[in-house]
């Protein structure tokens, strides 16, 4: 029975990571059962004009012979020649790779000077504990940490931790090893192998596309790559350029769709997408989108599922922030009792669904005094748990408290009008 509780909140606590970083592959067998893809196609990030930046699909528009660059049509593609530049860009381009692999490395060299420029105040005086030195020996780049690693633990350059990566997963690969493992050395490029945390912020982002550099040759079928475009998506999503995480997720979303990815993964980066949407105010897709990833994971799943459980709290709050108050507590009427029976009092997605739920009954303007007095008793409860299981520093009993201080100066006000 410990055990088991362990596991749950273990579980429960690696969901609320969503917060930060969003999910990777839900089901481990599903992410290799694809069919074959036909030959020669690729699913690309770059799916804009490059002389004018017109949306081009994936599929639609015209390719410089030469190195691929994409153009919406003949007239861009002169122009850029002409006037763009790319008589000077078009033979670097080709000897990278192609217009995919260039605009990887270019956006990979970007991404670490960011990354090492935000974490040089913290790194000041430190070697790198996978080459020893302070300055990389090759590049000279300087050091980068932002995992959970503290004192003088986990400095290294962005340049050793993807060799590491790279040739971990190598291993694995001439091996043969079956895809738990395989996975878990994949991971590599995510999670720092010192404190087995998520990198965040910046360096997850030069992360993302060290490794996206390192697949995008390689055929679309190649999990590495298809878990590449996954790992970039998020870093970009951690970097906080949702914009670009936005196509990446799009792109990786069609790709699942086009090659009959099972409903599982399809659904994750469905949830994922939704949360980007979220971040760029697209809140009506965003919420459109968490309906469908709520019903899917619904019928797959069950009500007692976690997913399910998490998916319905995403809907729920979405739901709460366009004002259609009278949902998001009917459907929160219906599931928090699951989640405290399945999950429990104390766990963290419990709360937060608790929280939401006595957001809308005080924000709601025809709340009664009923509605308000049971708002600011459900967030009095939750804030005495969350204060207790978590710390009081703990950014969930932080907000909880702030949203018990609004509901209790919504009370005041009714109890004065
Ligand atoms: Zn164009
Ligand atoms: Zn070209
Ligand atoms: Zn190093
Ligand atoms: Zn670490």
């Amino acid at each position: 029975m410990r055990l088991e509780l362990l596991l749950m909140r273990a579980r429960s606590a690696f969901w609320l990571v969503c917060y930060w970083s969003l999910a990777a592959w839900r089901d481990a067998s599903t992410a290799l059962r694809l069919p074959k893809a036909q030959e020669g196609r690729s699913t690309m990030i770059l799916t804009k004009c490059a002389a004018c930046a017109t949306e081009l699909g994936l599929t639609l528009g015209k390719k410089c012979g030469r190195c691929s660059t994409r153009y919406c049509g003949p007239e861009c593609q002169k122009q850029h020649w002409e006037q763009g530049g790319h008589d000077q860009l078009c033979k670097p381009i080709k000897r990278a790779g192609g217009a995919e692999q260039y605009n990887a490395n270019k956006r990979y060299t970007e991404a670490l000077a960011v990354a090492v420029e935000k974490c040089a105040e913290d790194t000041k005086g430190q070697t790198c504990y996978i080459c020893t030195q302070a300055l990389h020996w090759k590049t000279k780049e300087g050091l980068v940490r932002m995992c959970a690693c503290r004192g003088t633990a986990g400095f290294a350059h962005v340049s050793c931790l993807a060799e590491q990566a790279k040739i971990w997963f190598a291993e694995a690969e001439e091996n043969n090893l079956d895809y738990k493992a395989w996975n878990a050395r994949f991971h590599r490029w995510d999670t720092c192998s010192l404190c087995e945390q998520k990198y965040h912020g910046v360096v997850a982002c030069a992360l993302g596309w060290a490794c996206w550099k390192t697949y995008v040759g390689r055929p679309e079928m190649d999990l590495s790559r298809r878990s590449a475009m996954r790992l970039l998506g998020n870093g970009l999503h951690a970097a906080k350029h949702h914009e670009d995480a936005l196509s990446v997720m799009e792109a990786e979303l069609s790709m699942q769709q086009r090659l009959g990815d099972s409903e599982e993964n399809v659904l994750v980066a469905q949830g994922n997408l939704a949360c980007t949407y979220e971040k760029l105010g697209r809140k009506e897709q965003a919420l459109s989108m968490r309906r469908d990833v709520y019903s899917g994971n619904l019928r797959l799943q069950g009500r007692e599922d976690d997913d399910t459980l998490r998916a319905a709290n995403n809907y729920a709050t979405s739901l709460k922030d366009l004002e259609r108050f009278e949902e998001a507590k009917s459907l929160l009427r219906r599931t928090v009792p699951v989640a405290r029976r399945v999950l429990g009092g104390n766990n963290d997605l419990t709360l937060k669904m608790r929280w939401v739920y006595a957001e809308a009954l005080y924000r709601d303007a025809g709340a009664t005094l009923g509605d308000l007095r049971e708002a600011v008793t459900t967030l009095e409860d939750t804030e005495r748990i969350a204060r207790r299981v978590m710390a009081g520093a703990h950014p969930l009993a932080r907000g909880i408290e702030r949203c018990l201080q609004n509901a209790r100066e919504a009370l005041a006000a009714h109890d004065e009008a």
